[in-house]
């Protein structure tokens, strides 16, 4: 097998294996300009809810050349375009923009990187019309290639497919969200021309490393979602018992300090009762950005329960936990909801400290309930300490 195709099996593979985007991009702008040659390789990935191309990695551009291009996926810009119509281009088609000319390009291909399986229109309508132009071309759909037939219609040019093409489930079946980025391939300054061939390779491995993209987002999304909590975006009740057990035996071995805060909002039922649960509901994400806020990078904040918050704080001895637990309870008594009704409510805090008030994980939930306790019944709004 000649090194040129080694390449090619190396990027399909690192698709199924590799799970970070950033080393599947960089894989793939390598790979395309050593395997063909281009003079110049880009890619560029979509911010989706701005529906904005963006610029990433290059190579044979200046530096800083791509990174710094952003276009508004939009008409006025023809560069875009692969992103509405999930089908690569060619400079020939493309009428030269501000950006093109940017980039100083002439004689360019760009692959949109497609992170869904695409739709053929013969298949989705079933039409099984062998000899239409559109049929067998994946990817292809009736009212982009010229002459093709349809089921609604015997025959038809692009320029006519326009009020039944619109309502066909086929039409502009892509929208930006099922693509990833482009890959920009580009022969302006040798002049070489970019070969159908060529062009259609690229579209396979373009189309496998959108879907490794996607893969990749989605699982990334499933990691986050599997140790945070909804409503507040803290970490979650089984993250923190496993970094607690975690940390409990990493501050034995090394004879480190542990607090722990255990917080609980007073009274937060007559909240709900009063303003409802959407209310209530704001409370409890207004309470865990002033953690956020208020605490140190390095200390492990979760939602517990209901309304209930564990704060891990390293390294910390009790005097110093009490300090930050005051500063918190101050500071969410002095914050109220931001509206008319300036819904307020406080905390109470227990701290429980490792080798102080207990020498295991469970030893240091169990204090620092037991604080909540005092600090509860000795009336709300308050840290107990032992
Ligand atoms: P205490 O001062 O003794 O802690 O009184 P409390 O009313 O805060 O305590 P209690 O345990 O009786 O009530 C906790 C309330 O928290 C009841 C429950 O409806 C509410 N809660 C738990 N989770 C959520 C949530 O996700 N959203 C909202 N809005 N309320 C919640
Ligand atoms: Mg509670
Ligand atoms: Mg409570």
């Amino acid at each position: 097998m000649e090194d040129k195709e080694l390449l090619l099996l190396d990027m399909l593979s690192l698709v199924n294996e590799e799970m970070d985007i950033d080393a599947i991009e960089a894989r793939l702008v390598n790979i395309v300009s050593e395997v063909f040659s281009f003079d110049r390789v880009g890619l560029f990935f979509v911010k989706h809810q701005k529906e904005i191309l963006q610029g990433k990695l290059c190579k044979g551009f200046e530096p800083g050349t791509i990174s710094s291009i952003e276009i508004p996926v939009a008409e006025e810009f023809p560069f875009t375009r692969p992103l509405v119509m999930g089908i690569p281009l060619r400079s020939t088609e493309i009428e030269a923009d501000v950006f093109t000319r940017k980039m100083g390009l002439t004689n360019f291909a760009i692959i949109p990187l497609v992170n869904q399986k695409r739709i053929s229109c013969w298949r989705l309508k079933n039409c099984q019309a062998t000899d239409c132009p559109a049929y067998g071309k994946h990817g292809l759909r009736c009212w982009l290639v010229r002459d093709a037939k349809c089921c609604d219609r015997s025959e038809s040019t692009v320029a006519d497919k326009s009020e039944l093409c619109e309502i066909c489930p086929v039409f502009k079946s892509h929208n930006t969200n099922a693509i990833e980025g482009i890959l920009l391939v580009d022969n302006s300054q040798s002049g070489r021309p970019i070969e159908e061939k060529t062009i259609s390779i690229l579209s396979v491995i373009a189309h496998a490393v959108g879907i490794a993209i996607n893969n990749s987002k989605a699982y990334s999304h499933a990691l986050r979602a599997a140790i945070h909590d909804d409503l507040t975006g803290l970490h979650n009740r089984r993250y923190f018992n496993e970094r607690l057990m975690d940390e409990v035996e990493r501050a034995k071995r090394y004879k480190s300090d542990i607090s722990l805060l255990l917080c609980d909002i007073d009274f937060f039922k007559n909240v709900n009762d009063t303003f409802g649960h959407p209310v209530g509901d704001k409370v409890l994400i207004r309470i865990g950005k002033i953690f956020r806020n208020r605490l140190r990078k390095t200390d492990i904040v979760a939602r517990y329960g209901g309304e209930e918050f564990m704060v891990i704080l390293l390294n910390t001895e009790k005097d110093q936990a009490f300090d930050i637990a005051e500063d918190l309870r101050l500071t969410v008594a002095d914050s109220p909801l931001p509206g008319k009704e300036k819904v307020k409510v406080s905390i109470s805090i227990g701290i429980a400290t490792l080798g102080v008030d207990a020498g295991t994980f469970e030893g240091l939930i169990n204090s620092a309930d037991k604080a909540l306790y005092c600090a509860k019944s000795r009336g709300r709004n308050r840290v107990y300490m032992t």
